[in-house]
């Protein structure tokens, strides 16, 4: 029987390659594959970079909850355009930084490697379902520069070869439709600073493999010479191993737009005979000073330095929820600039927003409920909260509604507003939607604990009960997906036993617990 999947919500994204929003619609009914351009680890994260992986755990969280099943790959880049340039001589990035720290170089691939991870595990972002390094698929990226031969997209000179763009651009009229470069542009562009332009046809062509000069330490056999892959392949190898010849989103931050994601292109359909990537999404960048946050130019800050407040733009330090919090307030396609005055105010209202969680989950029904339009406005902000998200993951948008229930739940808590003013269904449901984006939407985590609920009535909804009560209905979850009925009522009955009650809703099972 064919599979029937219908997602939770009708999902719209903007498709960088269309340059529209368009309604998303998996390959495979029920899964999608996303693969996300990694980090070069040659040095730490800035906050930029970060900025990205956080934009996509983001995309990545309201894909699951909408109930997708997906493959994640985000590659490593070890090797590529962490060269040195055989032509001038000039040190490769990660042999450089090998000499400074007196490293071997996959020592400093790890030691970057690890930081990334852990950086990314403080901001709570959760972790793809393949990593992939560059150096582990140079076999497939000799396969894949071999079949761009074979097909007549590419051209050996003196052991290097390249991608032969000018097909591409006079004929197919593919190159160039990511970026928008116009055909002249292209033709003189001159990007490809890594070799010897007089070994190329023409200007706009790049490297797909790369024969090593006496100073290049990364290097493997191949037909061509001793060398490495350019830049580029990577990413078009191991999207298609993992992900195949098409799959559903690509993205990266903007910067990567051109080159990078036009040369993936070119080189997927001069390889494989098709457009890789279905949906083409990217992220704009976060700014220092009103110019984009970059590790060569030195306008940068470190994630640690913002987390111990070490950096001189700081007066203080700001946790890694605040800095998620940050993020989160604008919409991934927007310009965030960074500054002291922005980080408090994120730590104001994330704060402001757990302290309404808490208040809202002690919040009890009593009484004949007769509701009043409060009741509807409620239902109508709760909804839009999820339009919002529908509509090209606008988590700024999803946190702005959400913030104007807040004087609600401190009006009932108050008693200014009566609370047979809303339905229980109404309550219910308000708590269970503000869980849910809180904690599996926005990615957030409590790190105040107990400590943030502005009411200490009882200490049933601890930080850790709440944590707790996440594991067992994630387990229930897990046993209802592999149709263990006898599992899931169990715990639900156990649970019941000792006067917690589980309701399954719409937007997950959400948990009660009687006085
Ligand atoms: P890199 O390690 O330089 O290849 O960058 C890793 C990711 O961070 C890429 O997707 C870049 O587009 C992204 N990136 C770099 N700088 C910024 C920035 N200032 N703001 C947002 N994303 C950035
Ligand atoms: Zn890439």
């Amino acid at each position: 029987m064919k599979e029937t999947f219908k997602p939770k919500y009708e999902l719209t994204m903007y498709n960088s390659l269309t340059r529209e929003k368009q309604v998303f619609q998996s390959l495979i009914a029920g899964r999608v594959g996303m693969y996300v351009c990694g980090p070069t680890v040659y040095n730490e994260v800035h906050l930029g970079n970060c900025r990205t992986f956080v934009s996509f755990d983001l995309i990545y969280r309201y894909l699951l909850f909408l109930g997708y099943k997906i493959r994640y790959v985000r590659n490593i880049t070890d090797v590529g355009h962490l060269v040195g340039d055989v032509d001038t001589g000039e040190e490769g990035k990660i042999a450089k930084q090998a000499r400074l720290e007196q490293l071997e170089p996959m020592e400093v691939v790890q030691k970057y490697t690890n930081l990334f991870k852990s950086v990314l595990g403080q901001l709570n972002n959760l972790p793809p379902s393949i990593e992939p390094t560059a150096t582990g698929h140079i076999i497939e990226q000799i396969e894949m520069v071999q079949q761009i031969l074979d097909n007549g997209y590419g051209y050996e000179t003196n052991g290097s070869v390249y991608f032969d763009t000018q097909k591409l651009i006079t004929e197919e009229d593919i190159y160039g439709n990511l970026s928008g470069k116009k055909q002249d542009d292209l033709l003189t562009e001159t990007r490809d600073d890594l070799k010897n332009q007089s070994e190329k046809r023409h200007a706009s062509d790049f490297a797909i493999w790369i024969k090593a000069g006496e100073h290049d330490i990364m290097k493997w056999s191949s037909p061509w010479s001793v060398g490495f892959p350019g830049w580029h392949l990577e990413c078009s190898a191991m999207s298609t191993k993992y992900l195949g010849k098409e799959f559903d989103i690509h993205g990266g931050g903007m910067d990567l737009q051109f080159p990078h994601h036009e040369n993936e292109i070119a080189q997927n359909v001069g390889a494989c005979g098709c457009q890789p990537v279905r949906y083409w999404m990217h992220t704009n960048m976060l700014e220092l000073n009103g110019k984009k946050m970059s590790k060569s130019t030195g306008n940068s800050i470190l994630p640690a330095e913002l987390f111990a407040g070490s950096n001189a733009i700081l007066s203080k330090a700001y946790s890694p929820m605040a800095v998620r919090f940050f993020m989160l307030q604008a919409h991934y396609r927007s310009v965030l600039n960074i500054t002291e005055k922005g980080l408090a105010d994120a730590e104001k209202a994330y704060t402001k927003l757990l302290e309404a969680y808490h208040t809202l989950q002690q919040l009890k029904h009593t009484g004949e409920a007769q509701p009043t339009e409060d009741d509807d406005q409620i239902n109508k902000l709760l909804d839009m909260a999820f339009d919002a998200m529908n509509d090209d993951f606008n988590t700024a948008m999803a946190l702005a509604k959400l913030n104007v229930i807040i004087p609600k739940i401190k009006a009932l808590h108050k008693g200014r507003l009566a609370i047979t003013a809303i339905s229980e269904a109404t309550l219910d449901r308000m708590k269970e939607v503000f869980h849910t984006f809180i904690f599996d939407i926005f990615g957030l985590v409590d790190e105040a604990g107990a400590n943030t609920a502005s009411d200490s009535t009882g200490g049933d909804t601890s930080n850790l009960v709440d944590e707790v009560m996440q594991v067992v209905l994630q387990l229930r979850q897990a046993a209802k997906d592999q149709k263990d009925w006898t599992t899931s009522d169990l715990i639900r009955d156990q649970l019941q036993a000792i006067g917690v009650t589980v309701k399954d809703g719409k937007e997950g099972a959400t948990w009660s617990k009687k006085d």
